[in-house]
């Protein structure tokens, strides 16, 4: 049976990236060894690295003045490196989901750290709206997509102080104006490739103003000084974010991934209004395009088991929500499908046509 991937992460990547990353696991340009054995010194990766770094300052339209490095240690460890290289006295971080508190808390082992805006007191269903960005700031942090909760920002504030974005969860899946921002990361394990490598864009006149001794590996420039080959880096996952971004490339750029988000996340979201059993737990402004969660309604809460079963007899894998929310959540990434939203929505038509 046809599988449909609604996974948070690691998640549907395009059939292509699969396979061509494969081809070269088994044989690496032609040189008899793998993709796995090569040495990341090898004459023919550096030219993966530059085409991939290339790609990604060509599809995200990054300014002069930023590097792009890959680091291992996930999206969890710029936690803590984001503030170990930037935060000088204070820094401000708005609370919109696990994720951004587990970013917050690591902070606060560097340095005075505030919340500046939170919507705990909602359980993050909307994003907190109207707050004042104090001016003293080091940085604001924020998490354009709250992956568990199913919030997004899709758009580039405007902040008196600089800004830092964990985009983790919806990096290039639209345009972004990077020259608004010091430093933005993403674990690539969702838009970008497979999971194994962290994807981090940096300020370079912004780096080396830590007041404080950094450890070798938690210094930026470590990394921006050896291209992303101070020591070894992750091979095979730095390779599909190569054949991710020459497929996004191909595909269009983040102008049509947007679209294409957009037009998915429509066809799912107005389902989800429409139909009787359902509904959606965000506030409809801030409704992410990547990650959709919805619930029973309170009269068919009964049904939320059958229908999780009656989805994966459907071939839906992935949608039992979060812990946190509940229900169900659709993640719709880059790779997603309208073929996969359309067999969901009819998913869900059928199910409501037997209630
Ligand atoms: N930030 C966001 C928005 C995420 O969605 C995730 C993981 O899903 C993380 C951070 C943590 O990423 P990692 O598992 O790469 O540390």
């Amino acid at each position: 049976m046809k599988k449909y991937n609604f996974n948070a992460g690691p998640s549907m990547l395009p059939r292509e990236v699969i396979e061509n990353t494969a081809k070269q696991i088994l044989d690496f340009n032609g040189s008899g060894l793998s993709l796995m054995e090569i040495s990341h010194r090898a004459k023919d990766f550096q030219p993966v690295v530059d085409e991939t770094v290339a790609l990604i300052k060509e599809l995200l339209d990054i300014p002069e003045g930023y590097s792009v490095i890959f680091l291992g240690g996930g999206a969890s460890l710029q936690f803590m490196q984001i503030p170990a290289n930037f935060l000088i006295k204070k820094a401000g971080y708005v609370n919109t989901g696990t994720w951004a508190k587990k970013a917050m808390k690591e902070a606060k082992h560097f340095g005075e750290t505030i919340e500046v805006a939170s919507s705990a007191d909602d359980n993050y269903c909307h994003l907190p709206k109207d707050f004042t960005i104090p001016a003293d700031l080091d940085y604001l942090h924020i998490t354009t997509n709250n992956t568990i909760f199913g919030t997004e920002l899709r758009k580039d504030i405007d902040s008196p102080v600089p800004l830092i974005a964990d985009m983790s969860s919806d990096i290039l899946s639209r345009p972004v104006d990077v020259s608004k921002y010091d430093a933005i990361y993403a674990g690539c394990q969702k838009n970008m490739g497979m999971a194994g490598v962290t994807c981090v864009i940096l300020k370079n006149d912004k780096l080396g103003r830590a007041p404080r001794e950094l450890p070798t590996m938690i210094d930026y420039n470590t990394h921006v000084s050896k291209g992303s080959m101070f020591n070894t880096p992750p091979v095979v996952p730095i390779y599909s974010v190569l054949e991710t971004m020459r497929w996004v490339k191909a595909h269009g750029g983040v102008k049509e991934m947007d679209k294409r988000a957009q037009e998915r996340a429509r066809i799912v979201y107005d389902e989800i209004d429409r139909n009787k059993l359902f509904k959606g737990t965000v506030a409809v402004e801030d409704r992410s395009v990547m990650n959709l969660c919805f619930v029973m309604n309170e009269e068919y809460k009964d049904l939320e088991k059958p229908f999780l079963d009656f989805a994966t007899e459907r071939g839906m894998v992935g949608i039992k929500g979060h812990r946190s929310v509940g229900g169900f959540r659709a993640s719709c990434y880059n790779a997603q499908t309208l073929e996969g939203v359309n067999a969901l929505v009819q998913c869900m038509k059928d199910f409501e046509a037997q209630h």
